[in-house]
Formats: C-alpha cells, structure tokens, sequence
C-alpha cells in the first residue's frame, strides 16, 4: 500500500488477523490523506479504513459501510448542483461530499458524490428521477476503484463465475449462442 499511498512520513503495518490490519501513520496529515482518498484496492481487493478503537476486541470489529465516490450520469444540465447531487445521492446512502471542482472539460458528462455505501447490499446502477411535472429521466451511477463486482446479485467481492444466488442451469443457459 505505501507504493500506492505515497506517504510523506514513515507509515507500519501490523496484520491483526486475516482480515484486520493495524496502520500506524507517522504524520498525521498523511492518515488523513489516505482516508479521505479511500476505499483502495489492494491486488483487485478492497481495503476498507476505520479509525482505530482501542476500546474493541477483534472479534467485535465491523466494517459494513464504505465511503466511494460515485459518478451520476445523464443528470439533466440543470440539475447539475449541490442539491441535486445529495438529492440522488441519497439514494446510494449518505452523502458525504458533492465534488463541484470538477474540471470544465467534464462538466455535463457526470458528477461526483462521496457516498457512504452499504457493501453487503447489492449496488444500485440506476434511477429514475422526476425532472419536471410528468417528465421523468433515468441515471445512471458508476463507482470510482471499485473491485469485483457480481453482475447477477450486485453484490461487491465476487464475480458472476462465483455467484452463490444464481443456479449452475441458468449459466449454461446463458453460455448458450
Ligand atoms: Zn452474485
């Protein structure tokens, strides 16, 4: 991750188990850096922050939210403001942050939310969203780094070949010209 991370000062890691991992950060403004800029992939994994709790035992740890940052495309050109982006951002989750520095080139093709996601629910990819009286349009989300995603249950960390919710007659069928 230091590669990746790039961090100014010293940064140590300790594997607490399988799963957890304690980073220790030298300099603090590279802790904040890193968990700002997250969630980040490790060899196609995801790698989830959480501030360290040393009141918790292992065992009691839960990560189920993580904040990404979400693209919405096809807004109509006016709704391309704060308000709309936590609006139909708040579909996803909490809203975090609406990026509105988006360089001009950009402007028109998508915005930026960071939204805190639930990861063991299946992500939504689209939504229909009223513009005007009777007029209605859908839009689209993409997730920025996002790691193995199943296009069959829509759920993160494994892909369709290994999806537990789709039965083995449905996939040959699908093979199938
Ligand atoms: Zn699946």
């Amino acid at each position: 991750m230091r590669k990746v991370w790039r961090p100014v000062k010293g940064v140590k890691f300790c594997d607490l188990n399988t799963e957890f991992t304690l980073v220790e950060f030298e300099d603090t403004r590279d802790k904040i850096k890193v968990m700002r800029e997250g969630p980040w992939l490790f060899d196609k994994h995801l790698v989830l922050l959480k501030e360290f709790d040393g009141r918790l035992q292992i065992g009691k740890i839960e990560l189920v939210h993580a904040p990404f940052w979400v693209r919405l495309h096809d807004l109509p050109l006016m709704a391309c403001n704060e308000y709309i982006g936590r609006l139909v951002g708040g579909a996803l989750g909490e809203v975090l942050e609406v990026d509105l520095d988006k360089a001009e080139m950009e402007w028109g093709e998508y915005m930026r939310v960071k939204v805190l996601i639930n990861i063991f629910k299946p992500l939504l990819r689209r939504k229909r969203m009223i513009v005007e009286d009777g007029v209605s349009c859908w839009v689209h989300f993409s997730y920025e780094r996002l790691p193995d995603l199943c296009f069959h249950c829509g759920i993160l960390g494994h892909t369709l070949k290994e999806c537990e919710a789709i039965d083995a007659n449905q996939v040959d069928s699908q093979r199938l010209p």
